[in-house]
């Protein structure tokens, strides 16, 4: 454990309650009722102990980006009665050959980012006797850089995709350009108007919008995001919040 645990607890604390109140005051401004957000730490970046210190603090979800990371802190954590009733989702690009490392240990995957990519993770469940709840990540702004279906890729494939028997898929994912507000804004807004297009076309819920990082989470509860994934925010002491 850190040497300076009770004062990192309470910074953790401190800013679980000012990040809660922050998603409050943008789902009031947008309408919504904040207990549609919830509110996922990403732990990706700090070890197993800051992990149970955010516990304590009063996160209940984690989101880790790879694998061996993951093992690593279910291991070091599984079996804590103060970890009972956490949850763990994989928020990070999947490659094939790690999907038996995820798949039966996470709660949720945000990041199935191709139709080959949601037919591997099936045949595994399948395999397994399984079932995985799934997002789909979408491209919506179109970078280069960015992993996910192009919309219109989605469109065509969403049917097979939300077919396959080893997946249910929950939702939609996605990431916004870093450094400009507007943008977040008009990547969110396009991922709830794809997702009400797919709902029609496919008769599903489609009911998680995973949107929203610590430098735009507010706009993205504007938005419609049901679900924010909040790394430096939570647990960097150095991290402002902006306004
Ligand atoms: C790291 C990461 C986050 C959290 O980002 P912060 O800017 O630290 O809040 C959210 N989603 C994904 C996919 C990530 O890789």
């Amino acid at each position: 454990m850190r040497p300076d645990a009770t004062s990192y607890g309470r910074f953790l604390a401190e800013r679980r309650a000012e990040v809660l109140a922050r998603i409050e005051r943008a789902a009031r401004r947008a309408g919504r009722d904040a207990a549609e957000v919830e509110a996922i730490a990403v732990s990706k970046t700090v070890g197993p102990d800051e992990v149970l210190l955010a516990r304590r603090a009063g996160w209940g979800a984690f989101g880790e980006n790879r694998p061996q990371e993951l093992g690593r802190k279910l291991e070091a954590l599984s079996g804590l009665p103060e970890m009972a009733g956490a949850r763990f989702d994989m928020i990070g690009n999947l490659q094939k050959n790690k999907i038996n490392q995820v798949i039966g240990r996470v709660a949720l995957i945000h990041s199935i980012s191709s139709e080959h990519l949601a037919e591997a993770v099936s045949t595994r469940c399948e395999a397994r006797g399984i079932v995985a709840d799934v997002l789909l990540e979408v491209n919506v702004s179109g970078e280069a850089s960015k992993s996910g279906f192009a919309p219109d890729e989605l469109r065509e494939a969403v049917e097979r995709v939300v077919g396959l028997p080893g997946i249910s898929v929950r939702g939609l994912m996605t990431m916004a350009p870093a450094g400009s507000a507007d943008a977040a804004r008009r990547t969110f807004s396009g991922l709830r108007e794809l997702a009400v297009e797919l709902r029609a076309r496919t008769g599903r819920a489609l009911e998680t919008l995973s949107c929203g990082m610590s430098d735009d989470f507010e706009v993205a509860v504007e938005e419609g995001s049901t679900l924010v994934r909040l790394g430096r925010c939570v647990f960097d002491q150095g991290y402002a919040l902006k306004g």
